[in-house]
């Protein structure tokens, strides 16, 4: 028991999803120990850390000018490699912090579709600089489909749909590979922007993206609701430079997004349209699964439901798909050999 305890840490694996807005990480027995915004603070003067996840999330917009915030991961891929290490290595100092034998993890990580080798490599780099003894890696809509249970090792389409931050990832997966997909950089944080943009042109208020994303998820939506919904809206009006309050509507927010809608829609169709037959067939019975956090926008499964002819359900807890998937991987070394990304360090 004793030995066995003492070899389990020293194959000591986490999985990692390092999301473009959250980053989340698993480790053995433990669970899900981190789970924060992909956000740091930076002191400009001294190069120091001054916060990492939801307390730098806080800080965003709000800073002096020698205090730099910022989401190291905007869209997708590592922008901001040193600063994306300097992350992963937060966390992992984070978990490990105290214990007595404290080994190098071998890292299960999650990156989005059609990323390149080099930035496969950054991935790789920056767990390996972090403290991470080696760096196996997997596409996250692979790890979002395994993370919400669905049957990717079989002869069986399964349809995922991953919204996140940066990134909206759609894949067929069928004997342990992706078949068709399409990785396209307008999701959450894009619809953010619409918001920003629609109280420009609609009620004259400059608006933070903070406040824009909080109007998002409380009435933002995809398709018409039961019950319209209302909030206030707070910014600083444009002519007189001074703050003001207006409301605004979930038909407003639903016009904000919308453009951005129809292109995850057509995306999901385009992806439809290159699909085998046989898949198309298994896809329509099983349906489409929804993981990330946008799959969370009111009415989203509704809209792909209508455009497509198909079920879509979203995943329980699609925050933590990818993460819950990496979990899985950690104990299978079968599936993980199937589904891991070679290497690009091994060449
Ligand atoms: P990533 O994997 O890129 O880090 P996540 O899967 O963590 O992204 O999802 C984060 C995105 O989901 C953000 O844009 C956030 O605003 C959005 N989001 C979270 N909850 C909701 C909600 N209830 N409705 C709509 N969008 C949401
Ligand atoms: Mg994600």
């Amino acid at each position: 028991m004793f030995i066995k305890k003492i070899k389990e840490q020293f194959n000591k694996r986490i999985g990692i999803d390092l999301g473009t807005a959250n980053t989340l990480v698993y480790e053995r027995e433990r669970g899900i120990v981190i789970n924060e915004p992909s956000v740091i603070a930076i002191n400009l003067r001294t190069e120091q850390i001054l916060a990492v996840g939801q307390e730098a999330k806080m800080m965003l917009g709000k800073t002096p000018p020698y205090i730099t915030v910022t989401k190291p991961l905007t869209n997708g891929i590592i922008s901001d490699f040193e600063v994306t290490e300097k992350m992963i290595k937060y966390f992992i100092n984070k978990i490990s912090n105290g214990r007595f034998i404290n080994p190098r993890p071998t890292v299960v990580i999650g990156v989005p579709l059609e990323i390149t080798e080099v930035e496969r490599k950054a991935v790789e780099d920056a767990v390996l600089g972090a403290g991470g003894r080696r760096a196996i890696i997997v596409e996250e809509p692979m790890a979002a489909a395994i993370g919400a249970k669905l049957p990717v090792e079989e002869a069986v389409a399964s349809m995922i749909v991953d919204i996140g931050g940066g990134t909206t990832e759609i894949a067929v997966i069928s004997l342990s590979g992706i078949v068709t997909s399409k990785s396209i950089k307008i999701a959450g944080d894009e619809f953010n922007k619409n918001i920003m943009q629609y109280a420009k042109e609609r009620f004259n208020l400059l608006i933070g993206e903070t406040h824009a994303e909080e109007l998002k998820i409380k009435i933002g939506s995809a398709k018409e609701l039961d019950e319209s919904l209302e909030c206030a809206i707070r910014g600083r009006d444009i002519m007189t430079g001074l703050p003001r309050e207006n409301i605004i509507s979930d038909n407003d927010v639903r016009e904000a997004i919308q453009r951005s809608v129809w292109t995850i829609l057509d995306n999901i169709k385009s992806v439809l349209e290159v699909t085998p037959p046989e898949l198309i067939a298994d896809i329509h019975e099983r349906g489409i699964v929804l993981s990330g956090g946008g799959a969370l926008l009111k009415g989203l499964d509704r809209a792909i439901t209508q455009t497509t002819d198909i079920p879509v359900r979203i995943a329980d807890d699609p925050l933590t798909c990818v993460v819950r998937g990496t979990a899985i991987l950690i104990e299978n070394n079968d599936l993980l050999a199937n589904v891991a990304l070679p290497s690009s360090l091994e060449k």
